[in-house]
């Protein structure tokens, strides 16, 4: 069913709710255009479908420019505005997403739905203290009070792999590393328990070392929380090791998605192929 810009998706309940059944999350048929000059819309992501099953982790991979954060953006509801969702649905657990008002997505977002980015730094206020920055979030998210939440905070912080999470909590951004940076935002994007943590080149501005730490964090994470993750990366070598399942995508659609070990020993599309021969 094609829609216009900003409209709610009519779709059936009972079909909703079967799709809910299967994966948390559910995308069908997504296009996302924006305005050309001459006012003609130019779509950057062309009907992408893609399933995340809960508890899974699910990795979205492709070149540079193929659509990769476009879709991820309209999951998280943070789509620039000028941005138009041709068609398509997006459903998280039940809930249709294309079409809600930012403040009709403002419950989801920070808490069932996470998010931590691939610049850690340019979300953190280089003014404020990380353990307020976290504190703001967690009481929001959580709705406790500061005193609970400096503590959950103190422990989100250890549990993450900050030795001394004291003396980072009283850190102003600058004085840590991209990868504690890192550690910092997803103790605070887990702090919430959701059921969907998005993460969009979470390693890509890392040191090499620091980037295989930050996996396995997330790995664990993803396992002792029973969180579904959608891993976003440009790298077929980060997928490997962390992904249940993965999506290729190719200039705004997905070419073949499925098992990790399926699509590595069976890939059907010439440009999976290519994509594993240059990691192989
Ligand atoms: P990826 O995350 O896979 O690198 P993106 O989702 O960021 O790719 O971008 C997909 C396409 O959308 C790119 O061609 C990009 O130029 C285009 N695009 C992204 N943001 C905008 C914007 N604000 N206006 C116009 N085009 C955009
Ligand atoms: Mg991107």
């Amino acid at each position: 069913s094609k829609v216009g810009s900003g409209q709610r998706v009519a779709v059936d309940e009972d079909e909703n709710r079967d799709r809910a059944a299967r994966s948390l999350l559910d995308i069908r048929d997504l296009a996302i255009a924006y305005p050309r000059p001459d006012g003609k819309l130019n779509e950057v992501v062309r009907g992408v479908s893609l399933a995340v099953q809960r508890g899974k982790v699910m990795g979205l991979v492709g070149e540079s420019g193929s659509g990769k954060s476009q879709t991820a953006f309209a999951t998280l509801g943070v789509l620039p505005n000028e941005a138009v969702i041709v068609r398509g649905s997006i459903l998280f657990d039940g809930e249709e997403l294309v079409g809600l008002t930012d403040a009709q997505m403002r419950p989801l977002r920070g808490k069932a739905i996470a998010y931590i980015p691939q610049e850690p730094m340019s979300n953190l206020d280089p003014s404020f203290k990380v353990g307020s920055q976290l504190v703001e979030g967690v009481r929001s998210a959580l709705g406790i009070s500061k005193k609970e939440a400096k503590e959950r905070v103190l422990a989100l912080l250890k549990r993450v792999g900050i030795n001394d999470p004291e003396r980072t909590f009283d850190s102003y951004p600058h004085q840590i590393s991209g990868g504690m940076a890192q550690r910092v935002l997803i103790a605070g994007a887990v702090a919430s328990r959701p059921k969907l943590l998005i993460a969009d080149e979470p390693t890509t501005a890392l040191d090499v070392t620091v980037q295989a730490e930050i996996l396995d964090l997330l790995r664990d994470l993803q396992s002792e929380l029973d969180m579904a993750v959608l891993l976003v990366t440009h790298n077929f070598g980060v997928v490997a090791d962390v992904c249940d399942q993965i999506a290729v995508m190719r200039q705004g659609e997905i070419v073949e998605q499925g098992d990790i070990e399926q699509i590595f020993d069976h890939p059907q599309h010439e440009y999976t192929k290519m994509l594993l021969n240059a990691i192989l």
